[in-house]
């Protein structure tokens, strides 16, 4: 009897804490939907700042914006932290022609991120087209010397989640630029990673070799893509010729920041739950998906704790890191200095795939074990919010330095539908327009869910 009365007064208390799980959950959702204000913060950062590369003053008014924007919402704490970052400038548009004899068919391109200048005058020379590394290996230095090289493989449709094929196809963006050059390439044109068929060039950065000269290496639309692969095919070389010019350059270093706000814990203050997003982006649009849907669904996730009432036992931080799309200066910065100070981080999320309908959470690295007990602990509590997949896999590149720094932080990306992403993804199409409001503040509402839920009961 009493061993029953015991099971009695523990499931009893169990589903109490359920309830009351429920309760604070379903009171955030209500706050996020009724007075959701990261949608109408994307649009002061999309529409009156704008793109906000590392180093450019529109990146620094984004850093001014965002820590008064934070201290506005009285959050406990609201700090820059110091991070030195690249400054490379994309200088005057760029022009590119397909030279079919004497026909000259422009095209779109956009220099890649970190590229190096072509000549003044531009550069003209034959095209070798390669699908990957691999191949470009196999034809090596005597058919590619003098060449550019024009790396056109598509996305693999066959991926369920969109990452999946830009990860897959993102080797020849990152890579294959400074492995061109090894060979004596003149320059590097890269299909744009998208698996939209349209006349926008989807820039992004490119890795350097320091033992190589850098070449000019751009994104080219898909479209454009399609086309000189048809002419090479049908008319072959020499005929077809490719020239391009552009005026990139890298600056010197510029003093830059993280913005920090915080919500301290009222139990255990130096222990630290993050979600955060990138405040840098593109210069080709506005950064609206990437990332700015992510540092105002972190700022609204504070607010949300904050409006509702919830005052938690950890410390509680939203970070705008900078610098994530040329240099993760940003993010490797924050964990240091977090080592530095001995904060003990429990978790940390990152938003970083668009601002699209919330799906649920990846765990990086995380057990079988870990992932089974998570959902049983979790899942049913965010189903009805439609939030609920908690797998393993990623989590995002300004949080991944705090493995090394941070033992026993558990890394969480933010995964919402990834159909879209990459469709506007480094283009002139990622617009403010282009996202919808809903789908924005659900985000938030499931990440600050999420962070109350590891708060209450750990992971
Ligand atoms: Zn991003």
């Amino acid at each position: 009897m009493k061993k029953f009365s015991l099971l009695f007064t523990a499931l009893f208390t169990a589903g109490l804490l359920h309830a009351q799980d429920s309760l604070t959950i379903r009171k955030i959702y209500d706050e996020a939907l009724l007075n959701g204000k990261a949608y109408e913060n994307l649009h002061y950062l999309c529409k009156d700042i704008g793109p906000r590369l590392s180093g450019s003053a529109n990146a620094q008014k984004a850093v001014e914006w965002s820590k008064k924007l934070m201290e506005g919402y009285g959050f406990d704490k609201v700090y820059l932290q110091e991070v030195m970052v690249p400054h490379w400038v994309r200088g005057a548009k760029e022009t590119a022609f397909i030279i079919d004899g004497n026909t000259r068919i422009p095209v779109p391109i956009a220099a890649l991120g970190m590229s190096v200048a072509t000549p003044v005058q531009g550069i003209t020379a034959n095209v070798v087209e390669v699908r990957s590394l691999k191949e470009l290996e196999t034809l090596g230095e005597t058919v590619i010397k003098g060449k550019i090289v024009f790396f056109n493989r598509p996305f693999d449709p066959r991926f369920i989640e969109a990452g999946e094929a830009y990860g897959n196809a993102g080797d020849q963006r990152f890579a294959g630029p400074a492995a061109a050059a090894k060979y004596g390439a003149v320059g590097v044109i890269v299909r744009s990673l998208t698996e939209s068929i349209d006349d926008y060039p989807h820039t992004g950065a490119t890795l350097a070799d320091k033992d190589t000269k850098s070449i000019p290496a751009a994104a080219i639309s898909t479209k454009a893509a399609n086309k000189l692969s048809n002419m090479l095919r049908l008319r072959k070389l020499p005929l077809v010729k490719f020239y391009f010019k552009q005026s990139c350059q890298t600056l010197p270093d510029v003093l830059s920041y993280n913005v920090i706000g915080e919500i301290t814990g009222t139990e255990n203050p130096n222990k630290f739950i993050s979600v955060g997003g990138h405040l840098d982006s593109w210069d080709l649009a506005e950064g609206a998906h990437d990332d700015g849907t992510g540092v105002m669904q972190a700022a609204e996730v504070l607010r949300l704790l904050k409006a509702t009432g919830y005052k938690p036992k950890n410390s509680v931080r939203a970070v705008f890191f900078m610098n994530e799309e040329n240099g993760h200066r940003g993010g490797t910065k924050y964990a240091e200095l977090a080592a530095q100070n001995k904060e003990k981080h429990i978790a940390a999320i990152e938003t970083d795939e668009g601002g699209f309908t919330p799906r649920g959470f990846s765990f990086d690295g995380v057990s079988a074990d870990f992932l089974k007990n998570i959902n049983n602990k979790y899942k049913a509590l965010l189903e009805p919010y439609e939030v609920d997949r908690l797998v393993q896999g990623g989590s995002g590149t300004d949080i991944e330095p705090m493995k090394a720094k941070l033992p026993g932080v558990v890394l969480i990306g933010y995964r919402p539908d990834s159909q879209r992403y990459f469709d506007v993804h480094h283009s002139p199409n990622d617009v403010f327009e282009n996202v919808n409001k809903r789908e924005l503040q659900l985000g938030a509402a499931g990440m600050a869910a999420l962070i109350y839920l590891i708060d209450q009961h750990g992971l």
